[in-house]
């Protein structure tokens, strides 16, 4: 089979199969070898690699990863791509592909089942409409994971790596930062998707950590502050959490505030992660 980063070979296939693209499964099928390259370098897979794709669509990026990983778990969940990944992966025996809704599947079970529970590594040109729960699945969810390489759209993969004072800082940007270290790889157009997406993309890559780079006491209790200060981002931190439903009081806010030589009036959006750890000990003493 012939590669198919590039707009000729994808037409053909496409066409052999009759296929129409669903927008409700964000379908924007990439066709430039050269950003195809770039994600696969970022990732930095290996033979040793046992390798989840989220979303192979007609297995292009797939077709790259099976030159270079071990062992691929492919999950799609469109059924009218099932066949045409047959065909277009015919050539390697270290992939399988399973039609599942990505959401719904247990890849703890097969991490453990497939890769003895070691960490794998995740490649995704991913569907935008589920982008913050994909990675918020993987990365609360306690899975073995060395790292994410994704595409997802500009702004999303700005939100995930900024600090704090910026527009773009919020709860996705520190639960992001919590479980790993992210870095933005290059930025990619619509021009090399077809069809073309209506935003930019950013292919970005997330280093999992072992050990979170805070240390925090219940990291539960310090996303429901993290939630409850970014709900209500213009309003002081004190009454976001006391509006948060958390039954804690603008006092007790105000107190733990001044316990760590802050201002009563802060906003959420001026604290760092160390600061969210830090109150968040301090009010679930
Ligand atoms: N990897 C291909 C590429 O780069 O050309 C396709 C990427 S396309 C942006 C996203 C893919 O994810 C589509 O094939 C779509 O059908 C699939 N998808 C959408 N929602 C999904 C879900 N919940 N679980 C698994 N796959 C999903």
């Amino acid at each position: 089979m012939a590669n198919l980063g590039n707009i000729k070979n994808t037409l053909q296939v496409l066409d052999k199969y009759g296929f129409s693209f669903q927008k409700k499964f964000g379908q924007n099928f990439l066709i430039d070898a050269h950003v195809l390259e770039k994600i696969v370098d970022a990732a930095e897979i290996t033979k040793d690699d046992c390798v989840l794709e989220i979303g192979p669509g007609i297995g292009t990026m797939t077709q790259y990863l099976c030159e270079r990983a071990g062992w691929v778990f492919a999950v799609e969940i469109d059924k009218n791509l099932i066949p045409i990944l047959e065909d277009t992966l015919s050539e390697y025996d270290n992939v399988k592909v399973i039609n599942e809704d990505v959401l719904k599947l247990d890849i703890q079970k097969l991490a453990d089942e497939e890769n003895g529970g070691k960490p794998i590594k995740v490649v995704a040109n991913l569907p935008y409409y589920i982008t913050t729960p994909i990675v918020m699945g993987l990365l609360e969810g306690g899975v073995p994971l060395k790292s994410i390489t994704m595409m997802i759209q500009k702004e999303v993969a700005d939100r995930m790596q900024v600090g704090p004072g910026t527009k773009d800082y919020g709860a996705l940007s520190l639960a992001v930062q919590y479980y790993s270290k992210p870095s933005v790889i290059c930025q990619v157009s619509p021009e090399c998707f077809i069809p073309k997406p209506g935003v930019g993309s950013s292919v970005i890559r997330l280093e999992c950590y072992d050990v979170p780079p805070v240390e925090v006491r219940d990291d539960k209790n310090m996303f429901k502050l993290i939630r409850a200060a970014f709900n209500q981002r213009r309003k002081t931190l004190t009454n976001a959490i006391s509006n948060g439903g958390l039954g804690i009081s603008r006092e007790q806010c105000a107190e733990a505030l001044r316990n760590l030589g802050l201002s009563e009036t802060i906003r959420g959006e001026a604290l760092t992660l160390e600061q969210f750890a830090a109150l968040s000990d301090e009010l679930f003493k």
